[in-house]
């Protein structure tokens, strides 16, 4: 193989060079006396990442999936009810492990393409009047058809109906690489991994929790679902002076390092911002390959992270992935699940800037015209060259910082 092997899937993301070397170091005496002031840095860091100043960040050697188990088991107990919505891969396996883990779900099943359904989740949340509904969950990015749902309308729903339940955010796809405020929209626990906006390979999963989440943990007590490495009370006991309840995953932790250190100096919001630089860009591309589609239906919907398109009529979405990958040296992300086949995905977050996606862009337009779609060759390239050479700010401050 001939020079880099292009990846443009929705996670794992690029990982940065300078992370890819904080990893690089000898293994570590993880109960040394200096570890505990490393790591009391990291979970101070990720607070800011998160945008909390109270609560704390839980960091589980695990991938995502881990995040969402601890924060169903230490805040609810067996039979609670839940709401929660479904409309797309990540959202339907949420739902899964909710009832795997015995909550009562209360459903809203949503046309793939849209996103978490505030009307609806209103007329549960209204009619609710003895408060039985004990979570509110919301998946901010579903990463399988690109859409992205408003969190901040989900808090103001609850706040109308005046609701007291703890509000559930998957954000893995979508904290630290979209506007994402956790105390701000009162989001109680909110999951994030390693592998996406974090620049780093899978392995940890993270979770935020709020003051009031911590205190549903604290009255559940001994009782409730059955938990053990994902126990918030064991994690707390050592988190408090810097140390983990068992092995931690130390090289992880100094690419964290690393990687917020680089996140904090861009700032948060410089992020977001070129994040929706550079989706704008894939989706000029999108609109410019005729028959081509968004699965997402409609811009309130649009998600800056990753692009889940339609393959023409009559274009197998598989061929254009297999023809990316074996003739460009190019990951595209699949199509999941139904969207087998009729759909694949551009992601766009993480450690990316304009010229890295022209390449993702310029080898989907080749493996879609190889797989019959007739689009105009260079047709996706011209319109994301456009809207960079307009969007992309000038300057070293700028090249450092956000480019
Ligand atoms: C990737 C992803 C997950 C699963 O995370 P893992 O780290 O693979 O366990 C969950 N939700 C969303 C929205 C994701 O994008």
């Amino acid at each position: 193989m001939n020079g880099y092997q292009h990846l443009y899937i929705p996670g794992p993301t690029n990982v940065p060079e300078p992370v890819r070397r904080a990893m690089n170091v000898p293994m570590q005496d993880m109960r040394a006396p200096d570890f505990g002031d490393f790591v009391t840095g990291i979970l101070t860091d990720m607070k800011k990442a998160f945008r909390i100043e109270n609560g704390r960040v839980f960091i589980f050697p695990s991938s995502g999936t881990g995040a969402w188990e601890s924060a169903i088991q230490n805040t609810l107990n067996p039979g609670d009810k839940v709401l929660m919505s479904r409309f797309g891969q990540f959202s339907l396996l949420w739902v899964d492990m909710a009832e795997r883990l015995g909550l009562k779900v209360e459903l809203c099943d949503v046309e793939w393409g849209k996103g978490v359904p505030l009307e609806d989740y209103a007329k549960h949340l209204e009619a609710d009047i003895n408060h039985e509904i004990k979570a509110v969950f919301a998946t901010q990015n579903e990463t399988a058809t690109g859409v992205t749902s408003d969190i901040a309308g989900v808090r103001k729903v609850l706040d109308a109906a005046s609701h007291p339940a703890l509000l559930f955010v998957d954000g893995v796809s979508s904290i630290a690489s979209i506007e994402f405020e956790m105390e701000k929209w009162g989001v109680d626990l909110a999951v994030a991994g390693s592998q996406k906006g974090f620049m780093l390979p899978g392995g940890l999963g993270f979770l935020g929790v709020s003051d009031k989440a911590l205190e549903a943990n604290k009255a559940i007590g001994n009782a409730g679902m059955a938990r053990c490495y994902f126990s918030f009370e064991d994690m707390i006991k050592l988190n408090d002076t810097g140390y983990f309840p068992y092995t931690p995953a130390t090289q992880l932790l100094h690419g964290l390092r690393c990687s917020l250190d680089m996140m904090l100096e861009a700032g948060m919001e410089s992020i977001w911002t070129r994040h929706t630089r550079l989706a704008q860009g894939v989706r000029a591309a999108i609109e410019a390959w005729d028959g081509c589609q968004l699965v997402a239906m409609g811009p309130e919907w649009e998600s800056d992270t990753v692009s889940a398109i339609y393959a023409p009529e009559g274009v197998d979405a598989r061929d254009v992935i297999s023809t990316a990958y074996w003739k460009y040296q190019t990951s595209l992300g699949s199509g999941l699940n139904k969207l087998a086949g009729k759909a694949f995905r551009i992601g766009h977050l993480g450690s990316l800037n304009p010229v890295m996606l022209l390449g993702a862009i310029s080898a989907a337009e080749m493996a879609l015209v190889d797989a019959g779609a007739k689009i105009e060759p260079g047709s996706g390239v011209a319109a994301a060259q456009a809207h960079y050479r307009a969007t992309t700010p000038d300057g070293q401050a700028a090249q450092s910082k956000a480019a």
